[in-house]
């Protein structure tokens, strides 16, 4: 680890995970409001009685403003000097896209001009936000467009928890919280920012935060398996989940070759040993491919491999795009996989949300590089 010195203050730089052959740039992290910590605050207000760090938290996160003016507690010449040492750093949108059923599908843009992508999709019981976690990702799975794009950066925690605040407020959910659910399942591994996430995590989950209960956020991960063992010692944790995607070493080879630093009966080792809540358990997904991972023979070796896990197993029949060399199983494969499954372990069918936008798994990709689709609005 190593820090830098940026208005005043140190930032910690995650070291670098280049082991993994993978270039993990990490830049100097952005000192903006959002994604402070009552510790950073304290920093920042150094001089001020501590209950003004209380009270910028409280601003930030439990009345979620949008402008530093909007912080009346403080007075005037305390907010000038906020808003003089720190921007708030809420992302930008450059566009949105509506499906038809409902998806919308947002590029948002950062700080210094990168953009990310983020998905709400409504649902009958909940809302699902499907958040970033890098622009860009180095992992280089085979059926995912975002992997096109390879690895631009880290998002910071003030990025991963603004993008959740865009989401919701323009989708007016802070009328029912509870119906809340996050998914960090957008571009990037989640465990190659592992800090930056755990640090959005607490702050969506603290009581006067956003008060998002650990149990409706998940972390999907290649399976990072240093990081899957680090995450299960974090004391604020969300749910977490494997994208397995394969029913055997070679087969996952081909379809992730983060398998050939991480062998799959390692990866599961490691999720036999993630030390689960009483309430919790862990989730698969798996991607089916028509042709290469969809059989009745790899249901059976999937069932085997998740023997003794408390585990669900969500199954994504392919979502198409440009770029995608794959192609999706007919329904009765899907049905024939998930019933050999499901006499072992609960196991969901995931319906595909926003094809029309592009808005599905594995999909996300920077829309300027797509086909024209219909925007509503920017
Ligand atoms: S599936 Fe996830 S981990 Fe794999 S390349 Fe895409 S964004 Fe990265």
């Amino acid at each position: 680890m190593r820090t830098r010195r940026k208005f005043g203050r140190h930032f910690t730089i995650p070291a670098s995970t280049a082991n993994l052959n993978i270039v993990d740039r990490v830049p100097e992290p952005l000192n903006a409001l959002v994604g402070m910590e009552i510790p950073d605050l304290r920093e920042l207000l150094a001089g001020e009685p501590g209950y003004r760090a209380q009270q910028v938290y409280d601003a930030l996160y439990g009345r979620r403003v949008t402008s530093v003016d909007e912080i009346r507690v403080l007075p005037a010449p305390l907010r000038s000097r906020l808003r003089d040492a720190a921007p708030l750093g809420l992302p930008g949108q450059d566009s949105v896209f509506l499906s038809a059923d409902g998806t919308r599908r947002y590029l948002l843009r950062l700080a210094d001009g990168k953009t990310v992508e983020a998905v709400f999709m409504p649902e009958e019981a909940r809302d699902t936000l499907c958040i970033s976690t890098q622009v860009g990702c180095p992992v280089d799975c085979r059926f995912c467009l975002t992997a096109l794009m390879g690895l631009e950066r880290n998002l910071t925690a003030g990025e991963i928890v603004g993008q959740v605040l865009h989401l919701a407020r323009a989708n007016h959910l802070w009328a029912d919280a509870r119906r809340i659910n996050i998914v960090m399942m957008g571009m990037g591994e989640p465990l190659l920012n592992l800090p930056n996430v755990l640090k959005a995590v607490r702050i969506l989950t603290a009581s006067r935060g956003l008060g998002i209960s650990p149990r409706r956020i998940t972390v999907s991960t290649s399976g990072i398996i240093p990081k899957i063992a680090e995450m299960g010692q974090a004391e604020v944790r969300p749910r977490l989940a494997i994208s397995l995607n394969a029913s055997t070493e070679e087969q996952r080879r081909e379809l992730m070759p983060i398998t050939r630093k991480y062998h799959l009966n390692d990866l599961m080792a490691a999720c036999r040993a993630y030390p689960l809540r009483t309430w919790e358990k862990l989730s698969f997904e798996y991607v089916l491919l028509r042709g290469v991972n969809d059989t009745d023979a790899d249901a059976r070796r999937l069932v085997r491999l998740l023997a003794n896990i408390n585990c669900k197993v969500n199954l994504i029949a392919l979502n198409p795009g440009p770029g995608i060399q794959f192609e999706t199983p007919d329904p009765d494969r899907v049905a024939s996989f998930q019933a050999i499954v499901r006499k072992s372990a609960p196991c969901f069918l995931r319906k595909p949300r926003g094809r029309d936008i592009y808005a599905a798994c594995g999909q996300l990709k920077r829309m300027t590089e797509e086909p024209p689709l219909v925007a509503i609005g920017g």
